[in-house]
């Protein structure tokens, strides 16, 4: 039988916005010696805007924004939301794409008229050998400063960069610190670059990260972490992190985040802060204190 306890605790933290969906849980999120935070939606506010964008060659800023958005159109990522928002804001109409294809963690690319056109990050331009000396220090330059640079392709050549900033949320970096506080390792993962995730992660405060990690690999993470002894808490919102959210000895789901991610979590944080990260296991290390 449950104890009366935590069935207390459990209404005392839907009260304050945090949704215990399994009550083992309450128990083991005070014992947590290791948190992965996903980086997008998660440490930042999951509401990528466009920040830039820049053309080289034959093609203007607008028809780079044009022929981006085309692209993105058949895609579901928030980056592509992003740039489809801001490509109708100036009106902007849309071509047609075929043989459209998502490549997760990379890009998309397709058919415009006759030709070839990819648009995504470092890796999807070398997986088909496409050099990107023309704008590698710009690209450096926004990453940098936390932006997500993407680079559109056409016949083997960039053409021009589109720009996304993400911020953090106003007060991950108070929940990093209350959880470096309570002893707790903080780790942050994103698909994101090296440099983009290193800048996000200085500015919410979090030393240690992994880039690059696809979405079938964030679960993968969270393994090596136990394998390596740690009770390993993770924290997401999108279908990327649902398997890792499973994995974890508690998984913790962003109230705004996907069904996916939710149904997959153990607890949800109704107002998306994470704040209530160390709130829950301040409470669930007081419930466990009042079984024993
Ligand atoms: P995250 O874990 O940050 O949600 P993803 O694994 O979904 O990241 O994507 C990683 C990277 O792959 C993005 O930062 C971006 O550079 C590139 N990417 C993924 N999807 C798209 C897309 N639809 N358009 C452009 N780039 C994309
Ligand atoms: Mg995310």
């Amino acid at each position: 039988a449950t104890p009366i306890s935590v069935m207390v605790a459990v209404g005392r933290a839907a009260q304050i916005g945090i949704l215990i969906r399994k009550g083992e849980a309450l128990q083991t999120a005070g014992k947590l010696t290791c948190l992965i935070l996903d980086k997008t939606g998660t440490v930042t506010a999951g509401k990528p805007a466009l920040a830039e964008v820049l053309a080289f060659g034959d093609y203007n800023g607008s028809q780079v924004l044009q022929f981006a958005a085309s692209l993105e159109s058949g895609s579901e990522h928030p980056l592509a939301a992003a740039i489809l928002a801001a490509a109708e804001q100036r009106g902007l109409a849309l071509e047609k794409v075929r043989r459209f294809q998502a490549v997760a963690g990379h890009g998309v690319t397709g058919r415009i008229g006759d030709r070839q056109w990819l648009f995504g990050n470092a890796a999807l331009m070398a997986e088909h050998g496409i050099d990107t000396g023309v704008c590698r220090d710009k690209l450096a330059e926004l990453a940098g400063i936390g932006q997500t640079p993407m680079m559109l392709a056409v016949d083997q050549a960039v053409v021009g960069v589109v720009s996304v900033a993400d911020p953090i949320k106003p007060d991950s970096a108070q929940a990093v610190r209350e959880l470096k506080r309570r002893g707790v390792r903080v780790l942050m993962v994103t698909g994101d670059n090296e440099i983009t995730a290193k800048a996000i992660a200085a500015q919410a405060g979090i030393t240690e990260f992994r880039a690059q990690v696809l979405p079938q690999d964030k679960a993968e993470t969270v393994k090596t972490l136990q394998q390596q002894g740690e009770l390993v808490g993770m924290v997401g919102d999108g279908i990327n992190d649902a398997p890792a959210l499973a994995q974890a000895n508690v998984g913790f789901a962003m109230g705004a985040g996907t069904d996916v991610a939710i149904e997959s979590a153990d607890i949800v944080l109704l107002q998306g802060s994470l704040l209530k990260i160390p709130e829950a296991i301040a409470l669930s290390q007081l419930t466990v204190a009042n079984i024993q």
